[in-house]
């Protein structure tokens, strides 16, 4: 048959086993991977799998895949987990060296989705040994990215954004060329304070905070959904993943979550990306990657859906997404107490120390003493950008109570 010639699968590849290791195998991104890689039992075998503190759950999960090795991060936990995992001859370590430990080990194929900046050690720990690493943790980015994409690309590891925004613009900008890319454009679904007012989100509580209209993910994230802060860190991610000034980055609201990045070209053309709001479909690409493989996520019925809209989003109501664009111009280590900053107002806020408007204003007080006492400067090792994200909690830490205090 003649026809325009697509792009084809080269059949003499060896179908090989691809082994894999998942950081953060017990959250809301490793059980989503974890799900695929139960669907592809004959096609990946699982080397390693991490947790934070929960035992029963990584146990389970090293025991069902029938892992080499499995590390928790929190020290005082080790004996538990050997004694979870007795009998089954899987190795076991605990503490952040066994977590890195856990990325350090052969395999090809690397999830990185702990939460925060306490991925990013492990994270490079994938990196440097060349692997292909699937990135959810944006929070390591936005702390070092820099560092972390020049170690990606002196060791040749494949960096794969698993994102959901990031994925989109990956795949989109496929079709295009560097010099020829105008601008990209991540969406937001707007959270579940989209159409609140300044004074309603000012107190808005944690229950409310963790209703996100779309997605189902981690606490963090879904807090960060609320203030928008969490397209502030994919704005600083995209820049970094894909070399983006901030001009080339464009934010815009769009409360179905179906569309979910779109690149547009010198011609004017602007390619999109869609389906259902589920992290699933993200994944699937970047495990099959450079092949696809079959997604479990349901099928996107646009005439069921109706209707996709779009909104300007709010710097005003959500100064959380204009603090993120400030720190990428401020540069240095600005993004990465603008990161440090923010989980340690998270962490208040979950706390219930804090209400829910102050988490913006005690990121940018954080950021405006960092680069007045020059304890923001450009970090040159992962090491460097750690002592900076540590100072900005110490800093986050100190202001928080004055913060509190103005406020009530
Ligand atoms: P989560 O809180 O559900 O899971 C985090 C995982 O990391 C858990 O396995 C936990 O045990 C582990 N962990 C937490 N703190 C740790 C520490 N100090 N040391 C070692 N391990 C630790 O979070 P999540 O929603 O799965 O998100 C993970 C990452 O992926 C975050 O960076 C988030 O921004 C990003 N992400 C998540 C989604 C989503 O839909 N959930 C979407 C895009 C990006
Ligand atoms: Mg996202």
């Amino acid at each position: 048959m003649s026809a325009v010639p697509l792009k084809t699968i080269d059949q003499s590849r060896p179908q090989q086993e691809r082994v894999v290791t998942v950081l953060g195998a017990t959250g809301s991104i490793g059980d989503s991977t974890m799900d695929l890689l139960r669907r592809g039992r004959d096609r990946y075998r699982v080397a390693a799998v991490t947790a934070n503190s929960n035992v029963d759950a990584l146990a389970k999960l090293a025991r069902e895949f029938e892992v080499e090795y499995a590390a928790i991060a929190d020290p005082t936990r080790f004996d538990d987990l050997k004694a979870a995992l007795s009998g089954t001859g899987i190795a076991c370590g605990a503490g952040e060296v066994a977590v890195i430990e856990a990325a350090a080990r052969p395999s090809d194929w690397v999830m990185a989705a702990v939460s925060g900046a306490a991925g990013l050690k492990p994270a490079l720990a994938a990196v440097d040994r060349g692997a292909t690493v699937a990135l959810a943790n944006k929070e390591c980015l936005v702390c070092a990215g820099e560092i972390f994409m020049q170690r990606a690309l002196a060791a040749g590891a494949q960096v794969l954004p698993a994102d959901s925004e990031h994925n989109a613009l990956f795949q989109a900008l496929s079709s295009g060329n560097r010099e020829e890319l105008t601008r990209v454009i991540i969406t937001a679904s707007g959270g579940p304070f989209r159409t609140w007012s300044v004074e309603q989100i000012e107190q808005a509580t944690l229950e409310q905070a963790l209703k996100h209209p779309n997605w189902s993910m981690g606490q963090k994230i879904t807090i960060d959904s609320a203030s928008m802060m969490n397209k502030g860190l994919e704005v600083i991610e995209a820049a970094h993943l894909f070399a983006l000034s901030p001009d080339e980055i464009d934010v815009l609201v769009h409360p179905q979550s179906i569309i979910h990045g779109m690149v547009e070209f010198s011609d004017r053309s602007v390619v999109a990306q869609l389906g259902a709001p589920d992290m699933r479909t993200p994944i699937a690409h970047c495990l099959g990657w450079p092949d696809r493989i079959p997604g479990p996520a349901a099928r996107l019925d646009l005439a069921a859906i109706g209707q996709l809209t779009f909104e300007v989003p709010d710097l005003k109501r959500f100064p959380g997404l204009r603090l993120a664009f400030e720190a990428l111009r401020t540069g240095g280590g600005a993004p990465t107490v603008y990161n440090a900053a923010n989980e340690i107002a998270v962490a208040a806020f979950v706390d219930r120390k804090i209400k829910f408007g102050m988490i913006a204003r005690l990121v940018e007080a954080t950021i405006e003493t960092a680069v007045s006492n020059g304890s923001a400067k450009a970090p040159t090792t992962a090491d460097d950008a750690l002592a900076i994200d540590h100072n900005a909690r110490n800093i986050a830490a100190t202001l928080l109570p004055q913060i509190a205090a103005k406020a009530s």
